[in-house]
């Protein structure tokens, strides 16, 4: 089949991937000039099935009542009058029940699990670069009744089949020995060896280099205004370049899905979680860390990918605006500079913004849809690295027939 996949984010560099090794003609169009120019840009690289945590959780409506009067560098509140943001945090509210948060990070493990091992057979299949680090992640806690409590609630990864550790101060030494001169400050860690690191941008761009050569057509600059219908099928792709001919397509325009999906009548609740990210250069000075991790407290997550090191923050509701200003990064850069102070060359960050495409569930929304032709490859979040290889293989085996390797209940348009 001629199949377009509109976006070239992470989701829809994975979909192509796995389309072309089906066999389908495909075509991938993406209003920027390369992939991975938008949320999948700067993400902190972080592969980690053990860190599959919904968002929603009994704890989450007071977290986000506070940061309303608490100016809050990990989470930031700005009430909107956009209806799409309330009907979301309606929704949202609704998943905030211990029943609900158990169900979607089960769903999420699972989903993260299965996407590892297709990762790695891709990787087998076309071995491009993507300054990977395969030596687990790090989650660790300053706290002591923070990092016991964090110790209890792991059993439900760990009962979804993620390896966890806990270790102690030295142990967190040990797994990454940049910490060492500053254990004192952590309580314990727990370490999730299969957990690993990548750079997401570097993996999507030399994916898509390696798909041309297998006969993917990829249309750079060319925004999607439309889909043309004709009865109960897609029929073409519209856009600002003529139309593109297809006999399906499948949507991975990330936070911009929803504007597309309306125009056909269907409401999807993906909605922008704003994040920030600094990447510092690494030179042979400097003592960066050694794996991947997240302080917990700080909510600061990190991972060291060959000459950089990147760090991300922060949960902010505020639209679509990217913008961003220096003190956006003050926070990230505070605690960067505390754990690993020649760690990278702090003074010479790049600084970015981008816009996580959340559901209320943390779940992506995948598959058919009223339209015969048309599939969902959406609402990946706040880890649609770890996510996309699982969702793209997912929406090939849809479009092929073929029965999906995980169960897809709480995963479609229509649960
Ligand atoms: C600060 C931060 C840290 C993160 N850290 C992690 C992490 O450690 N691990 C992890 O797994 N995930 C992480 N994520 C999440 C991850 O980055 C996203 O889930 C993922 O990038 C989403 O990919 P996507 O392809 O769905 O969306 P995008 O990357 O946004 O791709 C959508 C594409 O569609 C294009 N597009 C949109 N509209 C149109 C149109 N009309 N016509 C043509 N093209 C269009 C856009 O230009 C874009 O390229 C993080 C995100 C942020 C913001």
């Amino acid at each position: 089949m001629k199949i377009a996949v509109l976006g070239a984010g992470i989701a829809g560099i994975t979909a192509a991937y796995e389309l072309n090794r089906d066999g389908h003609e495909v075509t991938v169009i993406e209003r920027e000039s390369e992939p991975a120019s938008f949320t999948s840009y700067a993400n902190a690289g972080l592969f980690a099935p053990a860190h599959a945590y919904a968002w929603s959780s009994p704890a989450a409506p007071k977290i986000l009542l506070k940061s309303l009067w608490r100016n809050d560098q990990a989470l930031r509140f700005k009430p909107s009058a956009d209806p799409a943001f309330w009907r979301w945090m309606w929704l949202f509210w609704r998943q905030c029940t211990a029943e609900r948060a158990a169900i979607n990070t089960r769903r999420k493990a699972r989903l993260c699990n299965y996407s590892q091992s297709v990762f790695h057979e891709t990787l087998a299949r076309a071995p491009v670069r993507y300054d990977g680090n395969t030596g687990g992640l790090l989650y660790f806690y300053r706290n002591p009744a923070a990092f016991e409590a964090a110790a209890a609630k792991s059993r439900i990864l760990q009962e979804e089949g993620c390896e966890i550790r806990t270790l102690d101060r030295d142990g967190a030494a040990q797994a990454d020995p940049a910490l060492a001169p500053v254990k004192d400050r952590i309580a314990g860690a727990l370490y999730a060896p299969n957990d690993e690191s990548g750079d997401c941008r570097l993996f999507a761009r030399n994916m898509a280099g390696w798909l041309k050569e297998q006969g993917v057509s990829f249309r750079f600059g060319t925004t999607v205004s439309a889909l043309r219908t004709d009865g109960d099928r897609v029929s073409a792709v519209q856009t600002d370049k003529g139309e593109i001919a297809a006999d399906g397509a499948v949507l991975c325009l990330g936070v911009y899905t929803p504007q597309l999906a309306r125009q056909i009548g269907l409401n999807l609740p993906v909605y922008p979680v704003k994040g920030y990210s600094i990447t510092a250069p690494v030179s042979g000075r400097n003592n960066p860390p050694s794996i991947g991790g997240v302080d917990e407290e700080n909510l600061v997550a990190y991972a060291p990918y060959g000459d950089r090191v990147r760090a991300t923050a922060t949960a902010e509701f505020s639209g679509f605006d990217r913008s961003h200003k220096p003190s956006d990064f003050a926070h990230m850069l505070k605690i960067m500079r505390e754990l690993f102070p020649s760690g990278a060359d702090w003074g010479a960050c790049e600084y970015w913004a981008g816009l996580r495409p959340m559901t209320p569930e943390g779940t992506p929304i995948l598959g058919p849809t009223h339209l015969r032709n048309l599939w969902l490859n959406t609402g990946l979040g706040h880890m649609g690295w770890t996510m996309s290889h699982a969702t793209a293989r997912i929406t090939a085996d849809l479009i092929a027939g073929r029965r999906p390797q995980i169960p897809l209940e709480g995963l479609t348009a229509a649960a």
